[in-house]
């Protein structure tokens, strides 16, 4: 549908390039078994694209985050869910922020190599949801270690990472003067804690996320696996989320490209009533607010990439570009799979796939409703909430 290049039109070209290599069928197939896309993704860090934010010195591209929100976008933009290994690309912001010059020179050339996967981040649990201060799961320091206990659930991608990012309290809440302090964060490595105090149990769902429930049960970490000082880590934690919502963002734009592209080309192919659907406006209409929508929420995730790479506060404009990006592909996903009829609950039109991978994105990482309530506080000064 677009002819003129667009913006980083090089880099687009060759992430489009790697996924022609893994058309509908490999993604239909990987989700219709309830797998993860392996060879999809070992393509993708094999070919950098996942180490886009790693500084060079580390063995990155040191690319912004215009750059690697356009990787994001057009891997689902093809079909894929980015979904599946975001979680690489925005992690280790964590550690090139937070942690010590020891912990970056141990990790971050390997989290860029591949060699180390850091695609897991554990903060959610079950008791206390979004409510992130009331987190249950302490840290004590026990000699050279953290003696960790607790419960986390939805942590995605725990089954292909070596490496995760753990919050946990390590003061109690009745002894902190603000909720927020008495959190820290560690590295935990996977591959030494699981089966020795941490049990991961699999949740069966909607997306192929592969995430998970975590039980800890004294659990062992080193102490040098403190990220930063103890007691900030929520504050190390949000730090990290205007990353994260921008790059979702550009991933539910590019499902809403998708979603339009898909439906357009449906919609001048399918003929009843002797014409084809998309002459009706009642189809046109609101396939053409669906392009609104995503244009419009495409801007202000520029503008959070222009922010963001500036160095200069984000956090408003990245929240909303999460919200309308979200909103916009969830609209598209609707449009699509109701223009598509009764073939848009066939598996092999993949709408059904990608209708239900974008729906996420209004619950997880953070709901539209904690991002309106965001705006209603930190933009309009209304009294907080919760
Ligand atoms: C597939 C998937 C993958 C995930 N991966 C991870 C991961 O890797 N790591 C991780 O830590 N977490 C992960 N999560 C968890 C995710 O971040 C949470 O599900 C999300 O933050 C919402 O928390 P909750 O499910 O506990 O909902 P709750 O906090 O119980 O909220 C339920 C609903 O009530 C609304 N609500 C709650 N409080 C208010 C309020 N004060 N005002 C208005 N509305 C309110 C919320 O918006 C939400 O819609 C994942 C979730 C899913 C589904």
């Amino acid at each position: 549908m677009r002819t003129a290049p667009e913006k980083f039109q090089d880099i687009r070209d060759a992430v489009r390039a790697l996924c022609a290599d893994f058309p509908d069928e490999y993604h239909r197939r990987i989700d219709h078994e309830r797998a993860y896309p392996v060879a999809f993704v070992d393509a993708l860090t094999q070919a950098g694209w996942l180490a886009a934010l790693i500084p060079q010195e580390y063995g990155g591209s040191g690319l912004g985050l215009a750059e690697a929100s356009v990787i994001m976008e057009e891997i689902n933009r093809c079909g894929g869910n980015a979904g599946t290994c975001h979680g690489q690309m925005y992690n280790m912001g964590t550690l090139l922020r937070h942690g010590s010059p020891e912990q970056q020179r141990r990790y971050l050339p390997k989290i860029a190599s591949g060699e180390l996967r850091l695609q897991s981040m554990a903060v959610t649990e079950p008791g206390t949801g979004t409510d992130t201060t009331k987190v249950k799961t302490t840290a004590v320091r026990r000699g050279g270690c953290y003696v960790v206990n607790g419960q986390k659930v939805w942590i995605s991608r725990v089954q292909h990472s070596d490496l995760m990012i753990l919050l946990a309290r390590t003061t109690p809440l009745a002894e902190v003067t603000k909720k927020s302090e008495g959190m820290s964060i560690f590295i935990v490595d996977l591959r030494e804690a699981i089966g020795r105090g941490l049990t991961v149990r699999p949740i069966a769902n909607m997306v192929s996320h592969d995430t998970n429930e975590l039980f800890f049960e004294n659990c062992e970490i080193p102490a040098e696996n403190l990220i930063g000082h103890e007691g900030q880590g929520f504050r190390y934690i949000l730090d990290g989320l205007n990353a994260e919502r921008t790059l979702i963002a550009a991933e539910c734009i590019g499902d809403g490209r998708w979603f339009i592209d898909r439906v357009t080309r449906y919609a001048k192919e399918r003929v009843v009533f002797g014409r084809p659907i998309g002459q009706n406006q009642g189809v046109q209409f609101p396939i053409a607010e669906c392009q609104i929508e995503i244009e419009a929420a495409d801007l202000m995730r520029w503008e959070a990439c222009r922010l963001f790479d500036a160095r200069e506060p984000c956090g408003t404009q990245a929240n909303m570009a999460k919200y309308l990006a979200a909103k916009a592909s969830w609209e598209a996903a609707n449009a699509a799979l109701q223009f598509h009829g009764g073939f848009g609950f066939a598996c092999e039109y993949d709408v059904e796939r990608k209708f239900r991978e974008t729906r996420l994105y209004q619950v997880a990482p953070i709901s539209t409703n904690l991002i309106l309530s965001y705006v209603a506080e930190h933009v309009l000064g209304l009294p907080r909430s919760f």
